[in-house]
């Protein structure tokens, strides 16, 4: 293999070269791979995510120093009685090196993505989301200049801040809930020189949150016995389980895959109850009931995603399955008290998806399921919000168009839109 890296589909076995490819040319119902020359990790004197640039889908890299930071926990540890528990943040936490602004993971997922999408020329980059992702994704916008176009409900229109300001966002917001954004964004798409972002399918998301394993492995140097996260889609657990897989394909860390530990928030726990029926579909009626009332109760609304890549080949089914892992249903009460527990031991403030995570680990230990003895890696998602407010400028993204819920994306809106395009194209050629 001369390439640096090949994609390769778990379904059929093929493999072949990237051209921005999010699904497999003879249509598997899969999730494709990133499959490395490099079988060893290498850390390269990069800043940020790109110190693990061998396993990232990418040839240069951004000069953006947002990386995750692992350090061995002390205050949590104690209070949980764990004598290995690592801790990989990522958020903003300046004392301890970390510099994601808009304070989560998700930044993890838009630096490589937006990298990769630059070297393949394949076009500018849309993205659907209501919270975290859509804000990463215009901070790195913001920093690089790549164009975005991101599609928002007008209600979560206030979640999309930066802290510089951006001048290549394409912001429309609609007047619906998030699945008609992710209608309308999917129209959006129609426009030739636009492509979706690709969610889970997108190999470069994933080895990008797949760093977080990466990272915490070399600090404590073997790879976790546990893994914790809570998850919306799950994507953050198959990437440390693909991770996990190539470190341990190295040979110098261990050569067992860490139990995956996920959780969600209760009343909304649809891989939960998926998982715990044995069931390879989530099943809307039974896992899922009251999905909008549900959605409506839970404390970290991140983790409510109605869609998660669950069955699929190589998806969170098959991650959880392979390691022997485990799911969690954290209510709201766990949850707060979780990370009030985590400010006071850890001192910082979490995102509430991450106190979702450190409330199963406190179960998980309660209960017996993790041997205190053994190595675990706690994935603190985001946190830092406090802090950012304190230290940093915020700038909310201004609104370029916005539709109705089921708006067709013809006449003046595919205009408006064509013409921002054009637009870019200038931008890009002038600079
Ligand atoms: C998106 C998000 C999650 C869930 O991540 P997935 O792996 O995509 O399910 C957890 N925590 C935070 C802070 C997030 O933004
Ligand atoms: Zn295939």
């Amino acid at each position: 293999m001369r390439e640096k890296y090949l994609l390769r589909c778990p379904g059929c076995g093929r493999s072949f070269p990237d051209h921005y490819t999010l699904d497999c040319p003879s249509g598997c119902d899969a999730l494709l791979r990133t499959v490395y020359a490099e079988r060893r990790l290498t850390p390269r004197n990069l800043p940020g995510i790109f110190r693990y640039k061998d396993w990232l889908p990418v040839e240069g890299h951004l000069p953006l120093d947002a990386g995750p930071v692992s350090y061995e926990s002390v205050g949590l540890a104690r209070e949980l009685g764990l004598s290995n528990l690592t801790v990989t943040f990522s958020g903003y936490w300046p004392e301890r090196g970390g510099g994601m602004e808009t304070c989560s993971f998700k930044e993890l997922e838009a630096q490589p993505t937006v990298l990769r999408l630059r070297e393949k020329g394949a076009g500018v980059l849309q993205v659907s989301s209501a919270g975290n992702t859509g804000r990463a994704f215009c901070q790195i916008s913001g920093l690089t200049g790549a164009p975005v176009v991101v599609v928002v409900p007008t209600a979560a229109a206030g979640r999309l801040w930066t802290t510089i300001p951006t001048a290549n966002v394409c912001l429309i917001t609609v007047d619906g809930d998030y699945s008609d954004s992710i209608t309308f964004g999917r129209e959006v798409c129609s426009l030739h020189g636009i492509v979706p972002e690709g969610g889970a399918k997108n190999v470069a998301r994933r080895d990008g949150m797949g760093t977080v394993v990466l990272d915490g492995t070399l600090a404590a140097g073997r790879l976790p016995d546990y893994y914790f996260q809570a998850v919306g889609s799950g994507t953050g657990g198959i990437a440390a389980w693909e991770a996990a897989g190539r470190l341990v394909a190295d040979g110098r860390f261990g050569s067992r895959l860490p139990e995956l530990h996920l959780s969600q928030n209760l009343p909304f726990v649809p891989m939960v109850r998926a998982w715990e029926a044995g069931r390879g579909v989530i099943v809307p009626a039974e896992d899922m009931p009251d999905a909008e009332a549900s959605i409506a109760r839970v404390y970290a609304d991140v983790l409510t995603n109605r869609h998660p890549p669950w069955g699929i080949r190589g998806g969170v089914r098959d991650a959880l399955a392979a390691s022997g892992g485990r799911m969690y249903a954290v209510a709201n009460e766990d949850a707060r008290s979780a990370g009030r527990l985590f400010a006071e031991t850890e001192e910082i403030d979490l995102d509430p998806a991450a106190a979702v995570a450190v409330a199963s680990l406190a179960r998980a230990v309660e209960e017996g399921f993790v041997d205190p003895e053994k190595r675990v890696l706690l994935n603190v998602t985001g946190g830092g919000y406090e802090r950012a407010a304190e230290d940093l400028d915020r700038y909310l993204v201004e609104p370029f168009l916005r539709v109705a819920a089921g708006a067709a994306f013809d006449g003046n809106l595919r205009q408006e839109v064509a013409a921002w395009l054009a637009e870019q194209a200038e931008v890009a050629a002038r600079a």
